[in-house]
């Protein structure tokens, strides 16, 4: 039968019913390894008894009232991440892509409350992914998303990530802000040099330029510290997460410096869904975890571990993975075969991993797994490798 649902997305042939941990459990009772997280999404893994404890006890309460009126499990979640970030407010919203629109929104309106409106242009990098909105894809810049939707959103011009002349060259008089992933997630886990952030800081603060960081990706935990940027020691001025923040809840933030904010004042931008009490309720919940004491070390253990052990894969089997990038638990195969294939392949070995951009596989595990997931996840992606290489596939036919 054909499917009601609009065709927009390339799905594979499997439904599951429900999870634990680390583990998904199909509909037809095959339990997976689940290396992907719903892209990220699920930092704490599948019904996590706090989440579902406060998930269902904000439940039997209130779940939405609208931005009509205060909601005070939004002002001690946002008060909770602006003590835990460079930001002084934060804006809830249900979304990467809407919590880059606040973002870009916030940036232009800086600008123009300071008098000079003909400053709306933002510089991104070739290979971001900002989200789908009309905006957001001509951020992005990316054709295969931007071609057919009408006239693209102007305003924005792309350079080469770590290209200082190029980058120069694209900052003029219209030139509002900057805005970039720390790692590259959809392009294909590219990382920003540390020393490169800093350049990129410096070059903002000698033009007026705001620096806009999209960390819906790498955020909450994912590279080991709270937010990525932390790594290189600076902080932007206005900043994008999703993905992980909800814990699987649908929830965004744009989180900001007071400064930056200056021009977002009453009836300026707005959502109906946003900050609503059931997604706060559960975006506490999730901060009460990645908070805790030890947690972001547990991250950064269990990623070292999980990129050593798929150097050693790599070593192995370089006719399959050329490298292995990325930081903490936000790791990418660059393959030598074809990135879906591997994916397929470690389908059927009862591990789900995500392509991304660059011919990569990103393995975005839930942040909760234990040494033996990360072992049990290695053993299956050494069964997926060996099926691939042409060299193991020789020595299998002699
Ligand atoms: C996923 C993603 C987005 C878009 O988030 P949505 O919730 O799908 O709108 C934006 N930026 C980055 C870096 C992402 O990874």
């Amino acid at each position: 039968m054909t499917s009601a649902l609009l065709p927009t997305y390339a799905r594979a042939p499997l439904s599951f019913e429900r999870g634990e941990g680390a583990w998904l459990v199909a509909s037809d009772g095959e339990r997976y390894l689940d290396f992907g997280a719903g892209i990220a999404v699920n930092a704490l893994g599948h019904a996590h008894p706090h989440l579902v404890a406060a998930l269902t006890e904000q439940a039997g309460k209130l779940w939405h009232t609208s931005n009509l009126f205060e909601i005070p499990e939004g002002e001690r979640l946002g008060r909770r991440l602006v003590d835990a970030t460079f930001a002084d407010v934060a804006f809830f919203a249900n979304s990467g892509a809407e919590a880059n629109e606040a973002a870009i929104k916030m940036a232009r309106k800086y600008h123009a409350a300071g008098g000079h409106p003909e400053r709306y242009r933002i510089v991104t990098f070739e290979g971001a992914f900002h989200g789908r909105t009309l905006a957001t894809i001509a951020a992005g810049g990316q054709a295969k998303y931007i071609e057919g939707f009408g006239p693209k959103v102007e305003g924005f011009d792309q350079v080469p990530p770590c290209d200082v002349a190029a980058l120069e060259a694209a900052i003029g008089p219209e030139t509002a802000a900057l805005m970039i992933e720390p790692i590259q997630g959809e392009g294909g886990l590219r990382v920003i040099p540390h020393e490169e952030l800093r350049r990129l800081r410096a070059l903002c603060d000698e033009r007026g330029l705001l620096l806009i960081m999209d960390e819906v990706q790498t955020g909450v935990g994912r590279t080991g510290k709270l937010f990525a940027h932390e790594w290189s020691g600076i902080a932007p001025d206005i900043m994008s997460a999703a993905k992980g923040i909800g814990g699987g809840f649908p929830l965004g933030v744009c989180l900001a410096t007071r400064e930056a904010a200056r021009g977002m004042t009453a009836g300026t931008h707005g959502t109906t869904f946003g900050g609503n009490p059931l997604a706060m309720a559960v975006g506490n919940a999730v901060l009460d975890v990645v908070l805790a004491d030890g947690f972001l070390e547990h991250v950064r253990r269990t990623g070292l571990l999980l990129k050593q052990k798929l150097a050693a894969l790599r070593d192995r089997f370089p006719d399959v993975i050329e490298a292995v990038r990325g930081e903490g638990l936000m790791l990418g195969l660059k393959c030598a075969v074809s990135n879906t294939a591997f994916v397929a392949a470690a389908r059927a070995a009862r591990l789900l991993v995500i392509p991304a951009g660059d011919n990569v596989v990103r393995l975005l595990p839930p942040l909760i797994i234990t040494e033996a997931d990360v072992s049990e996840a290695v053993e299956r992606l050494e069964t997926t490798a060996a099926g691939l290489s042409p060299a193991a596939l020789r020595r299998a036919a002699e």
